[in-house]
């Protein structure tokens, strides 16, 4: 690709992935409408996967250059309700890339190990190392939400009865943002994305998954169950997307009733966060220089 039509591309992508950075304390969930195209209809839906596909492509070239450069990391988090599309979302956006330079661990509920630690802990084993892109699928946002909404989680994460207080999801907001700025003046570059799906968007794709045989397997029960929390999770994302939102490390808060809409706009944060590096090629030095001059003329001497 060159040099104008990146540039052109990464201006396209600052544009569209603008409107669901959050940048204040006052962001209401309510605001942002998981149906929301902007101005894009069903008709440009093949125009939005063209542009993705270019997406994919400047990407895959800002990431070379991550890769050589060796220097910044970049750390991806996803985090949603069941169905969302995180899965997809990660695999659409990252087809491009150098599967060398891309890291993706999923959080689960965690095991007698990790409970056996703080929870940060089997996070930071899985931080990106510098030149690559980092992704969780869920994260230790985890421990503001899925914990919050089942209070009994918390009783097992033997922590010492003394240290539950009423400002627990405070002192964890708290710590979370101490960590990240911790990352960010590590050079480990921060976005976050919640995949806002609606609960009528969700109901549907669970029926999907129990009607077509091939997409049986990712139903579970259990995420029929969690449905019955949705408003109590709401608020518990929406208070931790306004107190871990930062300008180093911003929440995007995306629709995610279309997928083709998601995903696009998943991969303008991430080419604008890219772009922001100013990245480029190492500068090789005149010794360098010197020694692939040598083995050209050695090679083209048929040595
Ligand atoms: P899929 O979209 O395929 O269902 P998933 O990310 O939902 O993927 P699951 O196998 O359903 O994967 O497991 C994730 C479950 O683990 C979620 O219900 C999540 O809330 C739970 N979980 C993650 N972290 C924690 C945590 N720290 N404490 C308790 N539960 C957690
Ligand atoms: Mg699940």
């Amino acid at each position: 690709m060159n040099n104008k039509d990146m540039k052109d591309l990464i201006k396209k992508a600052r544009k569209l992935a603008k409107p669901f950075r959050v940048t204040d304390d006052k962001f209401r969930l309510k605001d942002i409408d998981p149906g929301d195209t902007l101005d894009l209809t069903s008709e440009d839906k093949p125009r939005a996967k063209e542009a993705l596909a270019m997406g994919v492509d400047v990407l895959a070239e800002l990431q070379d250059m991550l890769y050589a450069q060796d220097r910044w990391a970049v750390l991806l988090i996803f985090q949603a309700m069941d169905a969302a599309g995180k899965d997809g979302a990660i695999k659409h956006v990252m087809s491009g890339v150098n599967p060398q330079g891309c890291q993706v661990f999923s959080f689960k509920a965690p095991t007698s190990e990790d409970l056996d630690h703080d929870y940060l802990w089997r996070c930071m084993k899985c931080l990106p190392e510098r030149g690559r892109i980092g992704i969780f699928n869920r994260s230790y946002y985890e421990e503001t939400l899925v914990v919050r909404v089942h209070r009994e989680f918390l009783e097992h994460q033997k922590l010492p009865p003394d240290l539950i207080t009423k400002d627990i999801w405070k002192d964890r907001f708290q710590d979370i943002r101490s960590f990240e700025r911790y990352l960010t003046r590590n050079g480990v570059v921060i976005r976050k994305f919640f995949l806002h799906v609606s609960n009528k968007e969700q109901k549907k794709r669970f029926l999907e998954r129990i009607e077509e045989p091939e997409k049986n397997w990712k139903f579970s029960a259990n995420d029929t169950k969690e449905r019955q929390h949705w408003d109590d999770y709401m608020e518990a994302y929406e208070d931790m997307i306004q107190n871990t939102t930062t300008k180093a490390a911003p929440w995007y808060v995306v629709p995610a009733d279309n997928k083709w809409f998601t995903r696009a706009v998943v991969a303008a944060a991430v080419i604008e966060a890219l772009a922001d590096l100013d990245l480029h090629y190492p500068k090789v030095s005149e010794a360098k220089l010197k020694e692939l001059a040598v083995a050209k003329q050695a090679l083209q001497a048929g040595k």
